[in-house]
This record gives structure tokens, C-alpha cells and sequence, in this order.
């Protein structure tokens, strides 16, 4: 994989005084298809640009603006960012709510579809659009950013139902909240005795790293374990500022973890998987969690591979990297039936307590299980 090809000129010029400056680094990306147009875009993206930009949300900072290679029209980091023609074809099973969030939504802005945790979402908003977001129907429903009021009835939920043990904060992007919202919610969680960890789902480490402040981490500091979920999909997006944002989440202690979406032209090669899963670990301190198939999100299928292909990928990865660099590849069941496991299996055959196991080079091994005394 080429990694260094030369890029054309950033479509915005880099005009602060500051780098560190996440608002100006914000603001100066784009949020209108009219600023989009500033961007050297193909004629058919061009095309696509007003009609796909109205259907969906549309911004990307500064940051991740720049990490496109304009020279090339299939770039995986433009892929994920420049609204594509394809995002207006809906196909006939994608639906508008691909995994089931609203069947388990008891009140607004939460969703509880496991014993033990639930999704709160303090915000719709988010520094970058992504255009194969599988919540981006709700973004665009919903619309708000944070508000005290608006949480309250989720927070009176999580008091209530003390099986809980985890927030995740999701959205939208939690890290976009300011650092007193960010504190305040953390103390309103941390007052509730059965939560036991914090936990946060961020694109902000990829798209806006400035953002993570030493400020923002101190925010969420306090009794509760604390995980960074990020969402780092392709080797280039490791840059050094996301190493800094990175290196500030674990020196306060916390965890720090990455789930990614396998799509077609971004990352579905084993080599650009290896090299995110490896430097996620080694560059970013990072552990693969998750790799995503994609849901049923409408007009994303220029983004679809085949689970056979995901599972392809999977097994070339077994064995020939660190274990700490692989995560596990999952489904989420449409109609809010969890999260499944796909694999890749290595059970070729089973009789009774005779089981035959692939190893990760090809070879194929029996095994005669040896059964604790009370079942033999
Ligand atoms: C994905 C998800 C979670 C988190 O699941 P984990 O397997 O713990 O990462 C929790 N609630 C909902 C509704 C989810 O979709
Ligand atoms: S940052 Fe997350 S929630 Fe926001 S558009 Fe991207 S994937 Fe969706």
C-alpha cells in the first residue's frame, strides 16, 4: 500500500495562529456543499454534491479535510468524507433505522437494549459527517446538541434501573460537548452509586484530535473507570496530532480502544487492515475492538462488501498479527437484536467429544477433548 503519494493543495489554507486551536481548526473546514465546492471534486461529485449534501449532514474539519489525496477520486479518506452519488440509491432492504435503536428507546435520548448498559446521547452533532454513518437518519431527525433538560429524563432512567453499570456516550460525538457539559454530566453519572464505568464512542481523536484537551480528559476524571472507544478506519487517519490526542486519553488513565466499519474501497484489503490494526497498537496504544460489517444504513452500498469477504479478510489476519491486534468482526442484527460474532469459525467437524480445529496456516488438527470426571 502507497501511502505517500503526493497531495494537491488542501482545499482550505491552514489560516490559524494557533494549530492547537480546535474551534478555528472547526470552523475552518466546511459545513455547506457551497464551502464543499472549494474542493477540487470530480465532475460527478460535483453533481452529486447539493442533492446528497440535503439528504445528509454535511462537515469535516480542517484535520481530516487534509489527510485527502485530491489526485485521487478513489481515495478511502475522501470516500468516508465527499458526499457520493450513490448515497441517494436506496436499496430495497435498507432501512432508516439499521439496528433497532428506537425499538429500545424508553426515553428520549437512550437506548437500553442489554441488561447491564445503555447508549446516552448527549448530542446529535459531530465534527465530521460521516457519509456511511449508520446512525445518520437520526442525526438529521433529531438534530439537537446538548441539554440539560433534554438528558434529564434519560438520567432519572439510569437512577432508576440499578442492573446498570455502564454509560456509553454516543451521539452524535460526546467529545464535541464543551468541557463544563462534559463535567457536569460525568458528576451527574458518577452521583449514581450502581454505574461503574464511563464509557465514550468518539470520531473527534480521528477527525478533530485537538480537540482532546487535556482540558476535556481532566472533565471526565473522577470515580468511574473511564474507556475512549475511537473510530480509526484506515492507516492514514494515524496521524501524529491523533497520537497526541491518543497519548493524553491513556496518560490519564483511561481505556483506550478502536472500533472501525469494513467497507469496500476504504479498507477491505489485509494489508491496509494490518497496518491500521498494527498501528492503532503500536502508534496509538489502541486495541481492536470491533470490526463492524456494515448495517442496513440507507444508500451505503457503494461501501458493502460480502461477510464471506469479511470473514476472508479475518482469517488472514489470525495468527500472522498480535493477538492485541485483532479485534473481533460482528454484525449488528437489524431490529435490535444485538450484536452477533461472525467469526471466522475454526471448527471443521465435531463428533461428540472428537473435534477437528483449522489451524492459521491451512493444516487441520483433531482434538480429543478430555471431560471433567462428573460429564464423562
Ligand atoms: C453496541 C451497543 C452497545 C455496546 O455493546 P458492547 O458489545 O458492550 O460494546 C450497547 N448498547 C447498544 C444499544 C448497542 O448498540
Ligand atoms: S462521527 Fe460517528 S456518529 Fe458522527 S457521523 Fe461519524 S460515525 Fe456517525
Amino acid at each position: 500500500m502507497d501511502h505517500s503519494a503526493p497531495k494537491a493543495t488542501p482545499p482550505v489554507a491552514d489560516a490559524t495562529e494557533n494549530p492547537d486551536d480546535w474551534r478555528a481548526n472547526l470552523r475552518e473546514g466546511i459545513r455547506t456543499s457551497a464551502e464543499i465546492d472549494r474542493a477540487p471534486l470530480t465532475a460527478e461529485e460535483l453533481e452529486a454534491l447539493a442533492p446528497a449534501a440535503k439528504a445528509f449532514k454535511t462537515r469535516a474539519p480542517r484535520h481530516y479535510l487534509n489527510l485527502v489525496d485530491w489526485n485521487d477520486p478513489e481515495d478511502p479518506i475522501r470516500r468516508q468524507v465527499i458526499p457520493a452519488p450513490q448515497e441517494l440509491e436506496f436499496a430495497e432492504d435498507e432501512r432508516e433505522d439499521p439496528i433497532g435503536d428506537a425499538a429500545y428507546s424508553p426515553v428520549p435520548r437512550l437506548t437500553h437494549r442489554y441488561p447491564d448498559r445503555v447508549l446516552l446521547y448527549p448530542t446529535y452533532h459531530c465534527s465530521l459527517y460521516c457519509r456511511f454513518c449508520f446512525r445518520k437518519e437520526s442525526l438529521n431527525d433529531v438534530d439537537q446538541g446538548y441539554s440539560q433538560r433534554a438528558l434529564d429524563p434519560a438520567l432519572d432512567y439510569i437512577a432508576a434501573h440499578t442492573e446498570l453499570r455502564e454509560v456509553i456516550l454516543t451521539g452524535g460525538d460526546p467529545l464535541m460537548l464543551r468541557d463544563d457539559h462534559l463535567e457536569y454530566l460525568r458528576g451527574r453519572l458518577e452521583a449514581i452509586p450502581h454505574l461503574r464505568l464511563l464509557r465514550l464512542h468518539t470520531r473527534v481523536p480521528v477527525a478533530l484530535p485537538q480537540r482532546v484537551t487535556a482540558g476535556a480528559v481532566e472533565a471526565l476524571r473522577g470515580r468511574l473507570m473511564v474507556a475512549i472507544v475511537t473510530h480509526f478506519n484506515h492507516p492514514r487517519e494515524i496521524t501524529p496530532e491523533a497520537a497526541d490526542a491518543c497519548r493524553r486519553i491513556r496518560e490519564s488513565g483511561f481505556m483506550l480502544l478502536n472500533q472501525c466499519v469494513l467497507m469496500r474501497g476504504v479498507n477491505d484489503d489485509a494489508a491496509t487492515l494490518r497496518e491500521l490494526f498494527q498501528e492503532l497498537v503500536y502508534t496509538l496504544g489502541a486495541k481492536p475492538y470491533y470490526l463492524h460489517h456494515c448495517d442496513l444504513t440507507r444508500g451505503i452500498r457503494h461501501f458493502r462488501t460480502s461477510i464471506d469477504k469479511g470473514l476472508e479478510l479475518m482469517e488472514q489476519l489470525r495468527g500472522n498479527i498480535s493477538g492485541l491486534c485483532q479485534p473481533t468482526y460482528v454484525l449488528d442484527l437489524p431490529g435490535g437484536h444485538g450484536k452477533i460474532p461472525l467469526g471466522p469459525s475454526y471448527v471443521r467437524a465435531r463428533d461428540e467429544h472428537r473435534w477437528t480445529f483449522g489451524d492459521y496456516q491451512g493444516g487441520e488438527h483433531g482434538y480429543d477433548e478430555i471431560l471433567p470426571e462428573e460429564d464423562a
